[in-house]
């Protein structure tokens, strides 16, 4: 989900390979110190709107119920304006210089809110965190792309710097969804917009290889693909999840396969999509290890309840509620008893034995801490990391690989 690299240069100069792309200059431009704030309290917040839930796809991997997917329920502006305020009130009474708000839109199907309330709640974040008060916001949109038309594309443009995300898992929806997609997001290139693609990594997508499936995804012009583990959620725990969930070693050796493939397209000056979590691997090791607990980041949900997904039983996903923002102050909110608990089993790794005793846990992949299947690899994709820095400790003489991970690590992942 956050997964997404914006590349700097170690004077802050832009490489010139990323220059061309107007995406990314423009976030560059506003991202300086971003390095420095690493949680909501400190000014960085990566606020994921999920205020309708509604979606009329039946995803084996979706964490949501089919009767939230199929509720009207929406967070209304007058509630949505209500939290906002309490938001800017918390930064203004903390005398906060800089704050940076990410505001990712989510679901369900964020197009079923229809133009009207999306336009409405779009210009009342930016009317509320403006920069008069020195906020800086940035939207971007994870959609299907099945139901959407040229006026989304001119709304990706106007509020989501011409760059927009959608799902992308293989035939794992099957042959005439794909094809669908497919004409979509052609249509959306002729348009001119840049496409990040997020892949919940499914038995699918193994059988198409990772070689093809990079290659598919280069041959398309997709600017950043990210891929995620598929996680046992409530929903699925019944029979998708045995049906299309892989094995984490499955999911090691699949980035290392498509990992070698996008070093050799980039050595070779191919079009290639940027990988997001050999990015944030690679930029994640030299930060701070509190980058990675979870302290920048909240969904909220269409009654208002802020949460994020937790686990229980070992590594089933649910959402755990910290606070409805209508009815508490945001500051409020943060200081809950449960948010607190939250950050603590983060810091502690969720007491895993062989995650606090590892010396890669401050920039795996383990997004949100969890219990570590038994007898396969971790949440944190360890084989993959030891592959991907033995990978450069062997090429540490090829200037043109070296080139490419130093401008990795440049990187920054939100
Ligand atoms: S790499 Fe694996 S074992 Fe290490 S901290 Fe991350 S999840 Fe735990």
């Amino acid at each position: 989900m956050k997964n997404i690299p914006i590349y700097f240069n170690q004077n802050n100069a832009l490489p010139d390979v990323i220059q061309q792309n107007q995406y990314i200059n423009k976030i560059y431009q506003n991202f300086s110190n971003v390095q420095t704030q690493v949680s909501i309290e400190s000014g960085y917040f990566i606020l994921t709107m999920m205020p309708s839930l509604k979606c009329d796809l039946n995803c084996p991997h979706c964490y949501l119920s089919k009767e939230q997917r199929r509720s009207d329920e929406i967070l209304s502006i007058h509630h949505l304006s209500l939290i906002l305020k309490k938001i800017d009130d918390y930064y203004e009474k903390r005398n906060i210089n800089q704050k940076i708000i990410l505001v990712y839109w989510y679901g369900g199907e964020p197009t079923e809110m229809g133009f009207d309330y999306f336009e409405q709640a779009i210009e009342l974040i930016n009317s509320i965190f403006n920069q008069n008060k020195k906020y800086i916001v940035k939207h971007t949109i994870l959609t299907s792309l099945i139901g959407v038309n040229h006026r989304w594309f001119d709304f990706f443009k106007k509020y989501c710097d011409g760059h927009f995300q959608t799902s992308f898992d293989g035939l794992m929806r099957g042959k005439g969804y794909l094809k669908k997609w497919q004409e979509k997001v052609i249509e959306a290139k002729s348009f001119g917009l840049s496409i990040g693609t997020i892949s919940v990594v499914n038995h699918e997508l193994l059988k198409l290889g990772a070689k093809d499936t990079l290659d598919y995804l280069s041959k398309l012009g997709i600017e950043e693909a990210s891929f995620l583990p598929f996680m046992l959620n409530e929903q699925n725990s019944e029979k998708a999840y045995d049906k299309f969930a892989p094995t984490m070693n499955s999911w090691s050796q699949f980035m290392i396969e498509i990992s070698k493939d996008y070093f050799y397209k980039k050595q070779n000056n191919q079009p290639v999509p940027e990988i997001g979590q050999l990015a944030f691997i690679l930029s994640q090791k030299n930060k701070t290890g509190l980058a990675n607990i979870a302290g920048q980041t909240l969904f909220l949900l269409p009654n208002g309840d802020f949460v994020l997904p937790d686990y229980k039983d070992g590594y089933k996903e649910y959402m755990r509620v910290f606070g409805n923002g209508i009815e508490l102050s945001f500051d409020e909110v943060l200081k809950s008893s449960e948010r607190k608990s939250y950050i603590r089993k983060q810091l502690l790794k969720n007491n895993n034995d062989d995650c606090q005793q590892c010396e890669n846990s401050h920039y795996c992949v383990m997004e949100f801490w969890k219990e570590n299947k038994k007898n396969d690899d971790c949440f944190g994709g360890k084989l993959y990391i030891e592959w991907l820095e033995s990978f450069s400790y062997q090429n540490k003489d090829n200037p043109m690989i070296q080139k490419i991970i130093e401008q990795q690590k440049r990187s920054i992942i939100y």
